[in-house]
This record gives structure tokens, C-alpha cells and sequence, in this order.
């Protein structure tokens, strides 16, 4: 028997993988373009992959449940105590854990509208209401979220920026926010794309943490690291949350390949580097391509753009998969005409972009 109203959950719905694709268009793998998981398309750094080749030969030992040598490295770099960090199998496993251990039936979480669809789920699972607050300009309406929160909210989900919208609020939004909440709910800061944004009014969390004790900050080795395949997030919060949160961790949530590729990645600044660059030149290209052909877009701080087809994107997803460009739909979330494409790599954006003028020519 599920838990009261698991059955009437949506699943999460991943990106369509490139071999599927294949097989269903008759079309070679070699050809297929996929910008539908907000995955970095440099690939794994050179750095994680020799690290993975020299860890391979531990595969039949378990992993170290504390991670020492991640924990070490990243609070060195981070600036925090080791006691801080909490580890999961990606920031999802966190964000879920999060939601396990503050929620329960008779109390709620409240999120923004359109905003990442793993918090619906895991608030739900814990058996929890949710409590939806209107986005404004398809971003997080700090002022109404503070308003909506209950006697019975024990928990709060931001994402900064968010997904799939790409919208993002500034540090001076939100300390106003966080001075407003009741210090007993849980402030949950889902920072998944925090290593793409170059903008100084963007707030870094874990700066904030020493303030606002209530404050969760959740991060990811899957994008600007290019470890989506390795499963590895965090959460950093205080220490008395982060006990919390290790109580209900399972013990090896994180595998010792994914531990030595982090541990690597990390270090290696010039691939941050690059997958930075790489991205904000894509996302203006992209943008820029978007305008140019007419489409309305929510400008993004992310890894991706979120646009308007300006119809059913169901159609225009269909047309682009036909040409073996394989986007995300974002109908789960509400948004029946927009369809979010990740940055790939320069040749990648043309190919999408070349689809999508092609499509438009036949179906707009
Ligand atoms: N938060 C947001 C806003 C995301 O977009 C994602 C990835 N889609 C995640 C968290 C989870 O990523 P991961 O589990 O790979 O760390």
C-alpha cells in the first residue's frame, strides 16, 4: 500500500536517451544531438577519468561511507567544517533526504511554481502538503512565498537558479526572505547550477550559512563538474542539520568511483574554467539564435534555456527528434508551450538551432 497520494504522483521524466532514439528514427547514435539533461558536453575531465582508472581496482571493497577524502577536500574549498557536508547520490538523494527527515503527514513545504520537479515528489513522499506559490516573471516570488508560509510549514524549497526556468534572485532578495521566515522551518537553497552564474549580485548560500542556521545549501559534482553519470551531491548546513541528515543517510550513498572522480575534478580548475566559458558563450549564442528566429525565451543563468515554441511544444519536440535533436519538454511542470534546451557545445547549439529553423518552417 503507498503512502496517501504516491499513486497520484507524476514520475520524474528523464531525458530521451540518445540510443532510444536511435533505434526509433532508424538514425546512427554518431548523429544525434542531445541537449535534454542540462549535462556538461565537455564530457568527464581527464582529470576524474585517470582518477576512475587508478580507483578501479578497489570496485570490490565498499566505498568509505564518510568519504574522508572528498569531505577533506571540499572543506577546504569551500571554507567549512567537515562536520558541515552531507553526502548523497547526486543532490537529489539529498534534497529527498531533506524532505524524509523534516516532513511528515499534517505538515507542508512550500515551493514556487515551475520550480524543480523533484521537490513535489520527495514533500509527497514524506507524505507532506505542498504548498505552491504563482511564479513571477516564471521566477520565484520571494515576497508571496514568505506570505504562504503556515503554523505547519516545516520546510521551504529555493532554487537559485532554478530549473527549468533558468531565473535566479539576487543576494539582497534573498536575506529580506530569510530574515521574514520563522528560524524553525528549514530553508532549503538548491544550488545546482551555482558554478555558472557570473553576476556579482548572485548570493553564494554557503556564505549565508553562518547567519541563518536554518539554511541548507544543496550543490553537484553533475554539471559544471561533468559528473551527471557519477551520482555525487552535497548539502552543506549546520552541524546539528547535517547529524540530522547522517542518521538517515544510507551508509554508502556515494560509490568510491564517483568519490576519486570528484575528488580530482575538483582540484582541477582549469576544466571549471572551461565549462564556465564554454557555457556563457553557448547560452548567448543560443539566446541570440532564439531571438533571431522569432522565439520568446526566459533569459537563464543555468546551463540551458527555457523558450516559447509558440504552440504545442509537444509538435515542435516531436520535429526535432525526427532530426535527431533531442530537447526536454517541460509539460510536468505546467508548461504546455515551452521546451528547455541544454548548452551543448558550439557545433551542437547550430545543430539545434538549424532543427529548429527547419521545424518552424514546416510547422509554425
Ligand atoms: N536541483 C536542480 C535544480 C536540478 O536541476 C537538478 C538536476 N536536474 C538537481 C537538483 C539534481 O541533480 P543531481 O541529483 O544530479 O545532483
Amino acid at each position: 500500500l503507498a503512502v496517501s497520494g504516491v499513486r497520484s504522483l507524476s514520475p520524474y521524466l528523464p531525458g530521451k536517451p540518445i540510443e532510444e532514439l536511435a533505434r526509433e528514427q532508424g538514425l546512427d547514435e554518431a548523429d544525434i544531438v542531445k541537449l535534454a539533461s542540462n549535462e556538461n558536453p565537455l564530457g568527464p575531465a581527464p582529470s576524474s577519468l585517470a582518477s576512475i582508472k587508478r580507483q578501479l581496482s578497489d570496485i570490490a571493497r565498499y566505498p568509505d561511507g564518510n568519504l574522508f577524502n572528498l569531505r577533506q577536500a571540499l572543506s577546504q574549498k569551500l571554507q567549512v567544517l567537515p562536520e558541515q557536508i552531507t553526502f548523497g547520490n547526486g543532490s537529489n538523494d539529498v534534497l529527498v533526504l531533506l524532505a524524509q527527515s523534516w516532513l511528515k503527514p499534517g505538515v507542508s513545504a512550500v515551493f514556487s511554481e515551475y520550480a524543480f520537479v523533484v521537490y513535489p515528489i520527495a514533500v509527497k513522499a514524506a507524505g507532506a502538503e505542498s504548498i505552491v506559490v504563482p511564479a513571477r516573471n516564471w521566477g520565484h516570488d520571494l515576497e508571496a512565498m514568505a506570505d504562504a508560509v503556515r503554523e505547519d510549514t516545516r520546510m521551504i524549497f529555493l532554487a537559485n537558479p532554478n530549473n527549468p526556468t533558468g531565473t535566479a534572485f539576487s543576494r539582497d532578495e534573498l536575506v529580506c526572505f530569510l530574515d521574514k521566515v520563522r528560524n524553525d522551518i528549514i530553508v532549503v537553497l538548491d544550488e545546482a547550477y551555482f558554478e555558472y552564474v557570473q553576476d556579482e549580485k548572485h548570493p553564494d548560500g554557503i556564505a549565508l550559512l553562518n547567519q541563518y542556521p536554518n539554511l541548507v545549501v544543496t550543490r553537484t559534482f553533475s554539471k559544471a563538474y561533468g559528473l551527471a553519470g557519477s551520482r555525487v551531491g552535497y548539502s552543506v548546513s549546520s552541524k546539528n542539520i547535517a547529524s540530522v541528515l547522517n542518521k538517515l543517510r544510507q551508509p554508502f550513498n556515494v560509490n568510491n568511483l564517483g568519490e576519486a572522480a570528484a575528488v580530482a575534478v575538483l582540484e582541477d580548475e582549469d576544466y571549471l574554467a572551461r565549462s564556465r566559458s564554454l557555457n556563457s558563450e553557448g547560452l548567448e549564442k543560443v539566446a541570440t539564435g532564439l531571438q533571431d528566429q522569432g522565439f520568446a525565451y526566459i533569459p537563464s543563468k543555468g546551463n540551458f534555456i527555457t523558450f516559447d515554441t509558440g504552440g504545442d511544444a509537444m509538435v515542435v519536440y516531436q520535429k526535432l527528434l525526427e532530426k535527431g535533436v533531442i530537447v526536454r519538454p517541460v509539460a510536468n511542470y505546467g508548461m504546455l508551450r515551452h521546451l528547455r534546451v541544454s548548452i551543448g557545445l558550439p557545433e551542437e547549439n547550430d545543430r539545434f538551432l538549424q532543427a529548429l529553423a527547419e521545424v518552424k518552417e514546416a510547422v509554425i
